[in-house]
Parts: structure tokens; C-alpha cells; sequence
């Protein structure tokens, strides 16, 4: 059992006596909020006045129970509780051509965010790794010339920079998921960061995964469910959509899904995208390109431009049911 106080309408005196009695502590300073171990609880009697939080759960800063809304702020736009997000676009960035078309479906359709790797966690070394920091400068070039926000995967803490620079949600793909140092090094920023997760991670592992990037003073997590590892082979994830419904009801940050990885195949993407907004998510991960047949990867699930305007006007109406705003 882990108890928390809230400190911030506490006196400053109240701070100054915990500062003193710091080293009878093992607590985790966060925000507002002192992290300790229920064995401790007797030390607190020391104090005048204090919020106790009871979190019986390994992760504790992405439990609902801290906190039950979600507040991402874009500057020009916010997503909170009700706000549905769709991310669109190629798998990775390939020419300025595709980004050009790609990004003007994304605002025609009234979209905020536009995805493309630019470094790309490929199974095999001898495929193509995506254009680094060339794919990054095309992708900003349109992101500027279009009015589009970018979302791009960061593969390695040596390129941390570029992202802060260049992205507006950081993702961190499904084999960084246990990348605790750099969970820990996104912590440090305030960036949005999108966290995908692991093809074999546990709704606990996640949500510690989370907490390692909250715990460091980073509020602005956003989950993303992408299908996990089982014994079916006929797509290429199982769409863990239980998950989301579960995760629902455990955390207050945004979880949103991503079908494309999990279907591997365009055909069954849009059924697994409904399914996603009906079971709660809070937004969708969608791969799209203007000519899938070309596409040097993931093609076979990208969806057409014209598919993707077609799985938006379902979109539209399933959201006007749920009561959620697409932004
Ligand atoms: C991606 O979204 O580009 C990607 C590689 O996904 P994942 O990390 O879920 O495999
Ligand atoms: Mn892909």
C-alpha cells in the first residue's frame, strides 16, 4: 500500500517540519504530492494536516483515482475528457510529395495530427530505416506549409533534441515501451508523448511505464493500445480492445488505439477503428497513404485517402452517438 498527501493548501510551517523530518522519509517528492510507503504511515502523525490517497496498485501517479481528467494543451487547441484524436498518415516519411498530399487530406478533413517515422524500428537491419533527420525536415517543411501537427517516433535518446524540436507528440514505439531511461529523460520535458504499448506488456507494465514519465514531472502521457502478442497468426497483433475498456476505468490519461499495427491488413482496419471508438477509446493511430501500393513500408495496411474519407464519415456518426468531439 502506498499513502500521498497533498501538500499545496498546507502552510509553509507544515513544509518547513517535513523538510526536517526528510530523512525519516523514503518518499518520492511529485507536484503536490509526497509519495510514501504505507510502513511510514506513523511518521505522519507528526503532522498536522494531510490528504491520504490508499493506491493499491503497483502504479500510482496514472491511477484514477489521483485524478480523473485528462488536459493536453496544444497552444492553439486543447484535448481533454470527450475529445476524440485522430492521427493520420504513412507509416514512415518518403518524399515531400506524399507528406504534401497526405497533409492536405489531414486538413481537409479538419484534422489536427499528422504521423510519419522518420526513424524506423524495422525487424530486420537490411530494410529501409527511414530518412532520419532528412524525413524529420521534410515533415516539419509540411507541417508549417499545411498548418498540420506532427507526431513521430523517437527511437533513441541520442536523437531526443531533434524530437523536442521538430514534434509536437512525442511517440515512443512499442519495443521502447521498457526503455526506462527514456521514459525517465521524457519526463524531464513537457511534450505530449505518445506511449504505445510493448507487444508483450501487461495493463501494469503500461501504466508503470507511464508513471516512470509522470513520476519524473511529465503530465501530458497519452497511451496507445496496438495489439499484443498471442497464438493467432492470421494478422499481425491481437487488438487488445478489453484493454481499453479496462484501462478506462483505471487511469485518467487518454488511451487511444492504434489498429493499423495490429490488423496488418487495410481491409479490416476501419471495422477495428469503430469497434475502438465504441469501446471508449479516446482517439485512433491510423496508417494512410496516397498510394499504398508503393509504400516502402506497411502498405498492406495503410488505407487509400478515399477509404480513410469513408471510415470518417462513420467516424463522424459513431462519435455524435458516443458523444465524443473529433479533434
Ligand atoms: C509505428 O507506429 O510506426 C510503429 C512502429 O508501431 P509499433 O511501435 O506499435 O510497432
Ligand atoms: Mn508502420
Amino acid at each position: 500500500m502506498i499513502v500521498m498527501f497533498e501538500h499545496n493548501h498546507l502552510s509553509e510551517l507544515f513544509l518547513q517540519k517535513l523538510e526536517l523530518h526528510q530523512k525519516e522519509f523514503t518518499f518520492i517528492k511529485h507536484k503536490n504530492l509526497f509519495i510514501i510507503d504505507s510502513k511510514q504511515q506513523y511518521l505522519l502523525e507528526k503532522f498536522d494536516s494531510y490528504k491520504v490517497f490508499d493506491v493499491k496498485t503497483p502504479y500510482i501517479l496514472s491511477n484514477k483515482e489521483i485524478k480523473s481528467d485528462f488536459f493536453i494543451d496544444f497552444n492553439d487547441f486543447s484535448y481533454s475528457n470527450g475529445d476524440f484524436i485522430i492521427i493520420a498518415g504513412p507509416c514512415t516519411i518518403e518524399n515531400r510529395e506524399y507528406m504534401n498530399r497526405t497533409a492536405q487530406f489531414v486538413k481537409d478533413e479538419q484534422l489536427h495530427f499528422m504521423r510519419g517515422g522518420a526513424y524506423k524500428p524495422r525487424k530486420s537491419p537490411y530494410t529501409f530505416q527511414g530518412l532520419g533527420k532528412d524525413g524529420i525536415e521534410i515533415f516539419k517543411e509540411v507541417s508549417d506549409d499545411f498548418g498540420v501537427k506532427i507526431v513521430t517516433e523517437l527511437l533513441d535518446i541520442r536523437t531526443i533534441d531533434e524530437a523536442i524540436k521538430y514534434s509536437d507528440i512525442i511517440q515512443i514505439g512499442a519495443r521502447n515501451m521498457h526503455n526506462y531511461p527514456l521514459l525517465k529523460e521524457l519526463g524531464k520535458i513537457d511534450k505530449p508523448i505518445l506511449l504505445k504499448r510493448g507487444l508483450s506488456a501487461s495493463i501494469d507494465e503500461l501504466l508503470l511505464a507511464a508513471d516512470y514519465i509522470l513520476s519524473e514531472g511529465n503530465d501530458n502521457v497519452i497511451l496507445c493500445e496496438r495489439g499484443i502478442k498471442t497464438f493467432e497468426t492470421q494478422y499481425k497483433s491481437t487488438l487488445d480492445l478489453t484493454a481499453v475498456a479496462l484501462l478506462k476505468e483505471k487511469t485518467h490519461l487518454p488511451i487511444i488505439v492504434d489498429p493499423s499495427h495490429a490488423a496488418g491488413n487495410s481491409k479490416i482496419v476501419p471495422q477495428l477503428a469503430m469497434a475502438s471508438l465504441a469501446v471508449g477509446a479516446d482517439g485512433l493511430l491510423i496508417e494512410m497513404h496516397p498510394e499504398p501500393s508503393c509504400a516502402v513500408c506497411d502498405g498492406e495496411q495503410s488505407l487509400q485517402l478515399d477509404q480513410f474519407s469513408s471510415l470518417m464519415v462513420k467516424l463522424r456518426e459513431l462519435a455524435t452517438f458516443f458523444n465524443k468531439k473529433i479533434v
